[in-house]
């Protein structure tokens, strides 16, 4: 196994995603290299991860913080910048071979673009900057001859199936879902469920924008587009099946009727390690599925009616242009009033929704039109919550 040693940048290595990917690389000193490390706000675990991973640059987005990661970190031999706009720079830098991309939300676009641009291979956690922008991504990532490996379970369990595979066609996928913490509730059920209970998923500990997506089931219409972008399928060949045991981390299906799925417990590190890896498989002791632990594995087909973000990512996969922007854009505005008790659950969808309707669709938009669109989205969604 003879391989030169990766050198990683962590977009937003203080969150869920970028704390396990540091789990992962603290196993394997050989084979990775910290060269970034990044956070929104979080300056002491930032601080605390430079100082294991000694990476060459830190990056605090928020400014105020710059003398406290600065002082803590000069000493280290390792260079602090601030800001979010540095992101877009440090990616680019020369040792860099692959950039993992786990910041949440839109905020990830502009950095990831840059990172394939410089021709860095992409780890791509942040789903929502292919949801947004993935015509232009894909474009891009494909005239750099850049790699997008996958990190989210099912795609990374896709992407796995379709090893060895790169002569036939896809017929269909199947993405699994948990159905999260409201599987099986009626919508007048939902309509008086807290945020403490959409915080509880029942497989995943992940970040608590991605969470309120599971349990309202947008997490699995932004995968149907991140799916669409990465494997090249149309909405008809995408499938949704309820998985309660998250066990089967998704399904490919061929011409011949043949069936492949990717297995394993539930665990992020996994389809972390196999993306920084790739294409070697290094040995970890995670634990091991043991099929006498689950008596049963059992599927459902998703409720569409109850949980209505389905129908909305549908539709903004088929219609195309910016719709799948101004929709994800409402969504990060909805879940953060909800987080903050300004929005009951139900009212999440409706508002997608409505907002939907109301931004003026573009059908070829560039960056620029992107980035208009998700700020007239956010200013609507704003506006709706006033009312
Ligand atoms: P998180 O909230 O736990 O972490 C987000 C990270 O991004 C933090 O390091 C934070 O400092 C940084 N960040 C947040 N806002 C930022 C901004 N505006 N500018 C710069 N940095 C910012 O989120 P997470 O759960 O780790 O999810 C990260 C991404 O991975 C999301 O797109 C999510 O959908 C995807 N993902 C997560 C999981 C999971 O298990 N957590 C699974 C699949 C996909
Ligand atoms: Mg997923």
């Amino acid at each position: 196994m003879e391989q030169k040693k990766k050198h990683i940048a962590i977009i937003g290595s203080t969150g869920s995603i970028g704390t396990q990917a540091l789990d992962v690389i603290g196993r394997f000193p050989d084979h990775f290299a910290v060269e970034v490390l990044t956070a929104n706000g979080n300056a002491a675990l930032l601080i605390e991860q430079a100082k294991k991973f000694k990476p060459n640059v830190a990056v605090i987005c928020d400014e105020s913080k710059y003398r406290e990661v600065q002082d803590a970190l000069w000493p280290e031999g390792v260079k602090v910048y601030a800001g979010s706009k540095s992101l877009e720079e440090v990616v680019r830098m020369e040792p860099i071979d692959m950039v993992l991309t786990a910041v949440v939300g839109f905020a990830g676009l502009r950095s990831t673009i840059s990172a394939i641009d410089a021709g860095k291979d992409i780890a791509l956690a942040n789903k929502e900057t292919l949801v947004v922008a993935g015509d232009i991504i894909t474009e891009l990532a494909a005239q750099r001859k850049v790699k997008l490996l996958p990190v989210d379970s099912e795609h990374s369990a896709i992407f796995q199936c379709l090893v060895g595979e790169w002569q036939n066609p896809v017929e269909k996928i199947y993405l699994t879902a948990s159905g999260g913490p409201f599987r099986g509730r009626t919508r007048k059920e939902l309509a008086s469920v807290t945020r403490e209970q959409a915080l509880k998923h029942p497989n995943w500990s992940m970040g608590a924008k991605i969470t309120i997506d599971s349990a309202s089931m947008m997490n699995k219409g932004l995968e149907v587009i991140e799916a669409h972008w990465l494997f090249g399928l149309k909405a008809e060949a995408i499938d949704i099946i309820i998985h309660p045991q998250s066990v089967i981390h998704s399904i490919v299906q061929f011409a011949d009727s043949s069936m492949k799925a990717q297995m394993g417990l539930p665990d992020m590190r996994v389809p972390i390690q196999y993306a920084l890896g790739f294409p070697w498989r290094l040995p970890a002791d995670y634990p091991r599925l043991d099929f006498a632990d689950f008596a049963q594995l059992t599927f459902e087909k998703p409720d569409f009616e109850t949980f209505e973000t389905l129908k909305h990512a549908y539709r903004a996969l088929e219609k195309g242009g910016n719709l799948a922007c101004v929709m994800n854009a409402a969504n990060e505005v909805a879940v953060e009033a909800f987080l903050n008790g300004a929005l009951d659950f139900l009212q999440i969808a409706e508002l997608i929704g409505d907002t939907m309707e109301a931004v003026p669709f573009l059908e070829r938009p560039g960056i620029p039109d992107y980035e208009a669109s998700d700020a007239a989205a956010r200013n609507y969604a704003r506006q709706w919550l006033n009312k």
